[in-house]
């Protein structure tokens, strides 16, 4: 070989050698940018924030700025339910994308448990290159899995100097729970990210859960204010069945001095009580609402200034409704829309339309398959919901569905809500009390505040016909076959108050 060719050869290996260089060099960078292209996602969620309690949705009983955001600037939804208004069981299918009865998490009861073996979207998105991480509420009695990073309360929690636990690690901490989550959530943005990979974080605030502590910054809102009742304040049951009769969640006498913080003024009676307990309850109740808003703004503000706010879908819901002195009520639990009703709002930068709103119905059941898209990863089969993606995008699929199925097992239990579930359409809500065999039926075009069931009306025969056969397709469809009832309560059962052991009932078993 002449010198000249080995020259020759030498340098055209050189050559290749570099162009593979730049080569792989070049892959490394397309794999990095189409990381960064997968979104990452925060996923706020408030506990028991009604949605007539967000200015976004017309509230007219206080503002919330910084929530309202999110709406402005992404997408407000207006028909979000939940599948079982009770915290526990709602987390637990934000997870799974199941319902309970497939879950395993169907009640709040001290024996339920999640079982956190199963399969879960944020161990999916982990395995699919997310760095996953929870802070704040957790409620499910087990330590989470699947998240890169944890810091959640035990249990509900506490308002002032809670305990946290933190990747197993109890430890008190000084100050108020939501602007501590705050806190850990942005800690963990700031500190704990892996920049080479998108992030997945659930951000669960306590508030405004009852016993409704507000923070030391709102201590003295309203104060000088009278909030306006709703109008079905004084609602007295008529036109409903038995459930309705026989709550204890009112707020004349369910509502008790340690809700208040103080004992009601001696000379006060009747409707006179009721309405100071409705202000030392409301205004309790908007305080603690007004930290979370103060809390979601701190949050939106840093991924504005770090940049992150162009690439991230921010959601805000609750895991469910609540009243808020509607019906004469606080909490929630029945299939009836301040409870069933979830506030939605969702912010994508680039994708969805600011200021746009959605009349679909969504459920927190789809909240899984709607992570998994936006991650680029394939929703299981047994998964039940469906991604609402595509709404986002402007695009509502034809087939999206027109009806949703409820279901609510928790009785006998604190407040003393029946046992039920039903179907919801566009325009008309059925339920079946099932133990009380007591069904109702609501035109919700006619009577939005549902105060007459129509179920025993002859014009309404055809409909409560087609509900029917509604109601049975969607518990086909959703495998629900009344194997999951909770303990077994029957007409008649003596339901007594006061003493625990005593308000058990007696043939009540698993
Ligand atoms: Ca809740």
């Amino acid at each position: 070989m002449s010198m000249q060719r080995i020259l020759f050869t030498f340098v055209l290996g050189l050559v290749v050698l570099g162009a593979g260089l730049v080569g792989r060099a070049g892959a490394k960078e397309k794999a990095a940018d189409a990381e960064k292209k997968r979104p990452n996602i925060i996923y706020i969620m408030s506990d028991d924030h009604a949605a007539h309690a967000l200015s976004c949705y017309g509230s007219k009983i206080n503002k919330t700025p910084n929530l309202d955001r999110l709406a402005n600037e992404g997408m407000r939804f207006d028909r979000c339910f939940c599948t079982n208004s009770l915290c526990g069981p709602c987390r637990a299918v934000v997870l799974t994308g199941k319902y309970n009865h497939l879950n395993g998490f169907i009640d709040n009861r001290a024996s339920s448990r999640f079982d956190a073996s199963q399969p879960h979207v944020a161990k999916m998105l982990q395995k699919a290159g997310y760095q996953t991480a929870v802070v704040g509420k957790w409620h499910l009695r087990c330590e989470p899995t699947g998240f890169d990073y944890w810091n959640v309360l035990p249990g509900q929690g506490q308002y002032y100097d809670p305990v946290m636990i933190e990747m197993g690690k109890k430890s008190k901490r000084k100050g108020y729970v939501t602007d501590l989550i705050t806190d850990s959530a942005l800690d963990f943005i700031k500190n704990r990210r892996d920049p080479s990979k998108p992030f997945f974080l659930m951000y669960h605030h306590k508030a405004p859960h009852r016993r409704w502590e507000p923070g030391p910054k709102h201590l003295t809102m309203y104060d000088d204010q009278d909030i306006p009742e709703p109008p079905t304040f004084n609602d007295d049951y008529k036109g409903r069945g038995t459930a309705a009769h026989s709550t204890e969640m009112t707020i004349e006498k369910h509502l008790t001095p340690n809700d208040l913080k103080v004992k009601p003024p001696k000379d006060l009676k009747g409707q006179a009580l009721k309405k100071w307990k409705y202000q030392r309850y409301i205004k309790d109740y908007l305080r603690c609402v007004a930290s979370v808003d103060d809390n979601v703004g701190r949050l939106l503000d840093y991924l504005d200034k770090s940049g992150l706010a162009d690439n991230t879908v921010v959601f805000y819901t609750s895991d469910q409704g609540f009243f808020l002195g509607d019906h004469s009520w606080f909490d929630k639990r029945f299939m009836y829309e301040e409870s069933l009703r979830m506030p939605l709002m969702v912010r994508w930068p680039g994708h969805v339309k600011p200021g746009s709103v959605s009349k679909d119905m969504v459920l927190n059941l789809d909240l899984a398959e709607t992570f998994l898209d936006l991650a680029g990863v394939d929703v299981p089969k047994d998964m039940q919901g469906r991604s609402y993606k595509p709404i986002l995008e402007g695009h509502a699929p034809d087939d999206w569905r027109k009806s949703m199925y409820y279901r609510y097992y928790e009785f006998p239990a604190v407040h003393m809500v029946h046992k039920q579930y039903g179907v919801r359409t566009d325009r008309y809500k059925l339920i079946y009390f099932n133990e009380l065999e007591e069904w109702e039926l609501f035109d919700l075009e006619k009577d939005p505040h549902e105060l007459n069931s129509v179920y025993d009306d002859p014009a309404y025969a055809d409909v409560v016909k087609e509900l029917k056969a509604e109601l049975a397709r969607l518990k086909k469809l959703y495998k629900d076959d009344d194997s999951v009832t909770g303990p077994v309560w029957k007409k008649g059962d003596p339901i007594r108050r006061g003493n625990k052991k005593k308000r058990t009932v007696k043939n009540a078993k698993k």
